[in-house]
């Protein structure tokens, strides 16, 4: 393109770049790494994502995760999949997509459940896709009436062993069951715990030791386990940038209590995620009689 006088005016010189690099260039280091450049975070083959806003990046960025807990649940055609705790249904509606199965999600919270219907009758295969607000701790299914289920980052709402108990119940025999979960490394202090539960609703996880005692206890076995730490600390970090670039809307839409309370304890649970716990996939097995 051709440069005009005034264009080059503006240019900047040699020198001033050098000095705002003396100046500031470490801030680039301090706040995304050791090379001044950016991170690949989507694969350039890839679709370009249809926005660059943060939480439609991040929307895409949950799809590939669903993709990736699909691939490794791997049901077989024909099958009955619980989702347990399934949110608003687009996970579900992403599994009976992709594979031909039949799948129930259940859920506590109405409203999820109305929006998970809706998306189901807009965009579900007919008779594929149902979903109820039940109560995992007291499932309304018949015993091993399930091929396989998962609880994606859900069980840590509930009480764990009443959970996996029920999944144990309505699973038949050699049936798969995935869990998101995350797991404490060190001692969380009185404060920290309580973040858990104000935050987010949350129970405070277990020791891998006990959560794995726990599996062992219900009877199921562990095939494969996969630490996802990263992408969780990483959805934190989207999480909290979301929350301050929109404060004063989700004041007025959720509260100024909820949302201040939210953006005062959030600074905390990244620290707290990142330094004392971890956060995995884990695919169970309930053995074959
Ligand atoms: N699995 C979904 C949602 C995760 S959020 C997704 O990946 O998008 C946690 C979900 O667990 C919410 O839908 C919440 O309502 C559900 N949940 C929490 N406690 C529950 C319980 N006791 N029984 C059923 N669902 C529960």
């Amino acid at each position: 393109m051709p440069h005009d006088a005034k264009d080059s005016q503006l240019q900047v010189t040699a020198g001033e770049v050098g000095d705002w690099y003396d100046k500031f260039g470490e801030i680039y280091r301090l706040t995304l790494g050791e090379s001044v450049h950016c991170g690949l975070w989507f694969p350039p083959d890839a679709p370009v994502p249809q926005s660059m806003d943060v939480a439609a990046m991040s929307s895409e960025a949950q799809d590939r995760y669903t993709d990736y807990l699909i691939r490794t649940l791997d049901p077989e055609p024909g099958q009955r999949v619980l989702d347990i705790g399934c949110g608003t249904g687009r996970t579900a509606l992403r599994l009976v997509q992709q594979r031909d199965v039949e799948v129930t999600g259940v859920s506590v919270s109405k409203e999820q459940i109305a929006v998970a219907r809706r998306l189901a009758d807009e965009h579900g295969p007919a008779g594929r896709l149902t979903f109820e607000v039940a109560d995992a701790m007291r499932l309304p299914y018949e015993d091993e009436s399930f091929d396989c289920a998962w609880f994606v980052e859900s069980l840590c709402h509930m009480d764990r062993a009443k959970a996996l108990a029920e999944a144990w119940r309505v699973l038949k025999p050699g049936a798969g069951l995935m869990v998101l979960e995350s797991v404490v490394t060190d001692r969380l202090t009185p404060s920290e715990r309580v973040v858990f539960e104000t935050v987010f609703a949350a129970n405070v996880p277990p020791t891998l030791p006990d959560f794995f005692d726990l599996v062992a206890r219900t009877g199921f076995h562990t095939l494969e386990l996969k630490d996802l730490s990263a992408n969780l600390a990483m959805t934190m970090n989207v999480l909290a940038l979301g929350c301050y670039d929109r404060r004063a809307e989700f004041a007025e839409r959720f509260g100024s209590d909820f949302v201040e309370g939210m953006i005062a304890g959030l600074p905390r649970i990244r620290e707290v995620l990142v330094r004392k716990t971890r956060f995995f996939m884990a695919m169970l097995r309930k053995p074959t009689r």
